[in-house]
């Protein structure tokens, strides 16, 4: 991922709010960048955490473990973080952590060393009141359990509300393994009341934590899964894929396009099929110039991170697809996590119903919010999201006095 994609949206955003050039600079710029390399039977991994920005409270976001980890993925990570928690309207600021590893590569124990590493590198810079990290691509809440764990023993005290996405167990929330769904799912139900669906058909591109529940959660509320993909490819049925089966099917073989009872398609055929709802929820620019086009789905909610390039979002608005962008629609996770931290805090844990509803309740206001500016002027989806978050912090900045 690069970050220049970002900036050139950053500078389109300036014009339209007339930001200043000091303002920019700062909307472009990490605020502390921190990097290590982690050595594990002979090798290296790089591994980084990079705190965006903090004017809203402390810097919040996961850390993801993949062999494309780069330096300008996990800035631009921690940049997206830093308009999420502001969309969400979470007292929190943006930040993001990450190692460049293939985690299927790691046995068990060496995942627990590389990961107690990670925290042994990074330990200082992170704390309940400084920087909170959580799971994103391939980590777990049982790696959560080893991070906390090691942060404990290095700073000698309980510290629960270090990290979020724990186990149940051991401090974690009820609802936050199915919370990135769960968001999404109530900012579609706002959706769908302003954009009517002839079909309620889906298409989900990704099958970890976010596409396996959304799949979920979205055919126990009626609407027929057509298509779902992971790494390996793409399993497509007209007449609707059955979930259980095939959520049974991937963690036996560990593949979706072992399921029987559909055909096979790529990757790309599933982003343009006929569908009322497209969930990219695996990661970044699937979505670009040259594929924008064929997209045919009425909405694409946007469960991944980046999943789609600013280029295509022109295409996509003036094709009349309402694009709802990540850092409204996954920011369900961090809602949860936020809930997570404050439990920790308080020692009062809250029961699934009272999670829900509070997830709910700030999913629905996110959304509301953004579509009376969006049903006002004509620009997209995304761009009004980014002028609340950015409005948000810039807010924050200036009182503080930074600006
Ligand atoms: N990694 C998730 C995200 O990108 C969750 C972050 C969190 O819970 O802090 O939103």
């Amino acid at each position: 991922m690069d970050f220049t994609i970002i900036s050139g949206f950053l500078d389109k955003i300036g014009k339209i709010m007339n930001l200043t050039e000091k303002e920019l600079v700062l909307l472009k710029t990490p605020q502390r960048i921190h990097q290590a390399e982690l050595e594990l039977d002979g090798q290296k991994y790089p591994a980084y955490r990079i705190q965006y920005n903090d004017a809203r409270g402390p810097t919040k976001g996961g850390i993801r473990y993949h062999w494309e980890v780069s330096f300008d993925e996990v800035k631009s990570l921690a940049f997206w973080m830093s308009l999420k928690t502001a969309v969400a309207d979470v007292p929190f600021g943006g930040s993001k952590g990450g190692i460049t590893v293939n985690p299927k590569e790691l046995s068990q124990d060496q995942l627990q060393q590389l990961s107690r590493k990670w925290v042994q590198a990074f330990y200082r810079h992170i704390g309940p009141t400084k920087d909170i990290p959580a799971p994103d691509v391939y980590t777990t809440p049982q790696i959560m359990a080893w991070m906390m764990d090691e942060y404990e023993k290095l700073i000698g005290e309980k510290a629960p509300g270090v990290i979020t996405g724990k186990p149940l167990e051991v401090g974690g929330s009820l609802v936050r393994d199915i919370a990135t769904a769960l968001g999404g799912i109530y900012v579609l139900e706002e959706a769908v009341k302003k954009v009517s669906l002839d079909k309620k058909t889906v298409a989900i591109q990704g099958f970890g934590n976010a596409g396996m529940n959304m799949a979920k959660l979205l055919f126990q509320s009626g609407y027929s899964i057509v298509a779902v993909s992971d790494s390996k490819g793409a399993i497509y049925n007209p007449l609707g894929l059955n979930v259980d089966e095939l959520i049974h099917t991937k963690t036996q073989s560990g593949t979706v396009i072992a399921y029987k009872n559909g055909t096979t398609i790529s990757n790309e055929a599933l982003l343009e099929l006929e569908v009322g709802v497209l969930v990219p929820s695996a990661l970044s620019n699937v979505i670009h110039k040259e594929n924008a086009n064929k997209v045919k789905a009425k909405i694409v909610l946007e469960l991944a991170n980046g999943p789609t390039t600013p280029e295509a979002d022109e295409i996509l608005h003036q094709n009349k697809v309402l694009v709802l962008p990540d850092i409204l629609s996954n920011s369900g996770g961090v809602t949860v996590s936020y809930f997570e931290w404050v439990q920790n805090n308080t020692g009062l844990y809250w029961k699934t119903e009272e999670v829900k509803e509070r997830l709910r309740e700030k999913m629905v206001v996110a959304f509301e919010k953004i579509w009376a500016e969006y049903e006002n002027n004509n620009y997209d989806f995304r761009t009004n999201t980014y002028i609340l978050a950015i409005k948000k912090i810039l807010v924050a900045e200036k009182l503080r006095g930074r600006l």
